[in-house]
């Protein structure tokens, strides 16, 4: 190559990488430093924090704002009160904070805060500490907050807190006073409701000392292993030991910190054949240990199958630790029950590690957009456990359609006439109960039957774009909907518009069909109010099957069918989505048609699916 034409691509590729993903996508960066003093007896514990804060947005910042999660347990907090409310009620939480005494709140508080080593104004707000800012920090500079701050770990009543109801000591998620996110939208400082979480990107390094009888399983990676009785076999803790004992972890890039500490942890680790080692943290029980022992070997090859579709997974080590209520997912980490048969453990676990994806590496903001954190891992989680059923790790019947209880879930909820808008803040929808139905099933269902709308392998390939080119920068539906645009050459803005920030609803059908010279005439309507492009599978007495693809008109263009579906796939005229009725004519006589059928993939999330055939069932 020659020096100028290097020069120039090198340049060239600056540039991409400056506007790739647009000049208003800079991120704030964090670098916590923290050291906690643990007390088992009271549940307290005290911290010292560091954090160097750099603001890379072209904004003067004269205030910053923290979460204080642990505030929300305490009766009367706005958790408190809007699960205490039937249409709100969180059922894993109740009003069992109403109830919640003293020395069973969950508190933290700021006792000390300085900027750059001044003294600055704070101000607790139930989960959220205010502060002013002597001097503002100016665009592009970095700055120093220095706190000291103590808690009280709450009785475990939502993804954090002592004694769970497998009596894991402590699940310690959400935590530490974290700084809330800045971005192009302003500050997100989201009071703890119920709903999940938005972060800062940065370094962790984090220091636990407590008593010398629990073990840790933390974010991150532990340093100075062999002092604490580290082995690769897993943990052991020398039984002579007094005190404390002193846990570190350093981690890169992760945007939040879970701890958990008991005990009686067994902790195994597996080595994977790519250099991903994986941790395991449970309390074993007769009937646990088989599935626990079992699951490394299954949750490898999970991994390959993620790593494959979605991105490879870039940190190095993942721990599945036993604590909170469910599953919940954190960087490098997950917190879930772990006293379940093999199939279910199994498929918390995928679930959780997905998140590693749709969460902690893309990051997008889950309180405006929870439907492309949980949807989109609820989709990927049922192929996944699909394709672990199809390569024997795990028991069942393979099926061809993973996402069939996504379907049934979105179906339930648009027939509930209390649908909103998948773009509802999470934590303001008008019934939680509704919450898993819409951002879980309706999330998925926006990713499965994008597949149908654009095609499987530009599908693919835009997954992966979509990882390779936003994880680390908070996508928003638009920058995963121009991926898609881009990956299929096809417009989709129309399809976001209704998907998501409407609760208009899918119903196409067959009118009639009927003799046309020597052809047949067929008649479809469109009755729903949201438009979609048709796969229109026509089949003839001999049971062959032809497919005519209906593009819509505003897509600009079709879809490619799967490469063993070319020779009958046929692209039919363009449906413009203002037309009620579409009339489609072809060759085959219509004393030679068996059947015809509007998607009979179910891809397509028609809510009537009794008029998509003829002749009609049972006529
Ligand atoms: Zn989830």
């Amino acid at each position: 190559m020659k020096p100028g034409f290097a020069t120039l691509f090198l340049f060239l590729l600056l540039l991409q990488g400056i506007y790739a993903s647009g000049s208003d996508r800079w991120q704030q960066h964090v670098s916590y430093t923290m050291d906690i003093d643990f007390d088992v007896e009271t549940h307290r514990f005290t911290g010292k924090q560091k954090l160097v804060y750099t603001n890379n947005s072209p904004d003067t910042l004269y205030h910053v704002f923290y979460h204080l999660f642990f505030n929300a347990f305490q009766p009367g907090s706005m958790m408190d009160v809007r699960s205490s409310q039937p249409a709100t009620m969180d059922l894993q939480i109740g009003t069992r904070i109403s109830a919640l005494g003293p020395d069973e709140i969950g508190y933290l508080h700021i006792s000390r805060l300085e900027c750059n080593g001044r003294k600055v104004e704070f101000k607790e707000e139930g989960t959220i500490l205010e502060v002013s800012l002597k001097q503002p920090i100016l665009p592009g500079s970095m700055v120093t907050f220095e706190m000291d701050f103590n808690g009280q770990v709450p009785m475990q009543i939502r993804r954090s807190g002592r004694f769970n109801e497998e009596g894991i000591d402590y699940s310690m998620s959400q935590w530490y006073p974290k700084m809330c996110e800045y971005d192009y939208q302003g500050w997100h400082a989201d009071p703890y409701i119920g709903r999940e979480f938005y972060g800062v990107w940065g370094a962790y390094d984090v220091t636990i000392r407590i008593d010398h009888r629990y073990i840790v399983g933390a974010t991150g990676h532990l340093q100075d292993p062999e002092s604490i009785g580290y082995g690769y076999g897993g943990i052991e803790i020398p039984v002579n030991k007094v005190g404390k004992t002193v846990w570190r972890f350093t981690a890169d890039n992760i945007h939040d910190f879970v701890w958990a500490a008991d005990p009686d942890y067994t902790h195994t680790t597996h080595l994977c054949a790519d250099g991903t080692r994986l941790h395991f943290f449970y309390v074993e029980t007769p009937e646990n240990k088989q599935p626990w022992e079992q699951l490394p070997k299954i949750m490898e090859e999970a991994l390959d199958i993620i790593n494959a579709r979605y991105g490879k997974y870039p940190y190095g080590e993942y721990s599945f630790i036993q604590g909170g209520d469910g599953g919940m997912e954190y960087p490098m980490a997950t917190l879930i029950t772990g006293n379940r048969p093999l199939v279910s453990l199994v498929g918390v676990s995928v679930h959780e590690l997905l998140h590693s994806w749709f969460q902690m590496m893309m990051g997008t903001n889950e309180l405006l957009h929870a439907w492309m954190d949980e949807g989109f891992t609820t989709y990927a989680s049922s192929e996944t456990m699909d394709e672990l059923v199809r390569r024997k790790f795990i028991p069942g019947e393979p099926s061809d359609f993973p996402s069939e209880s996504s379907y049934q879930g979105y179906f339930a909820l648009a027939k509930s006439g209390r649908e909103e808008p998948l773009s509802t803040h999470a934590d303001h929808l008008n019934m939680s109960a509704l919450y898993p139905l819409s951002a879980y099933n309706k999330g998925a269902v926006f990713l499965q039957q994008l597949e149908y709308v654009i095609g499987p392998s530009a599908w693919e390939k835009g997954m992966l774009a979509y990882f390779n080119e936003w994880k680390f920068k908070h996508p928003n539906p638009n920058d995963f909907i121009r991926v898609m645009e881009k990956a299929s050459g096809l417009e989709l803005d129309w399809y976001k518009e209704y998907f998501v920030y409407t609760s208009k609803t899918i119903d196409y059908g067959i009118r009639e069909a009927s003799p046309d010279g020597s052809g047949t005439k067929i008649t479809l309507e469109r009755i729903g109010q949201m438009p979609m492009p048709i796969d229109l599978v026509v089949t003839d007495e001999k049971g062959n099957k032809e497919v005519y693809n209906i593009p819509l008109r505003i897509m600009r263009g079709e879809k490619q069918p799967e490469t063993k579906r070319k020779k009958d796939w046929h692209v039919a005229e363009d449906w413009p989505w203002t037309n009620p009725v579409y009339e489609l004519h072809i060759p085959l006589r219509f004393e030679q048609i068996q059947r015809i059928e509007i998607d009979p993939s179910l891809r397509m999330a028609d809510i009537n699916r009794e008029n998509n055939s003829y002749p009609k069932p049972g006529s």
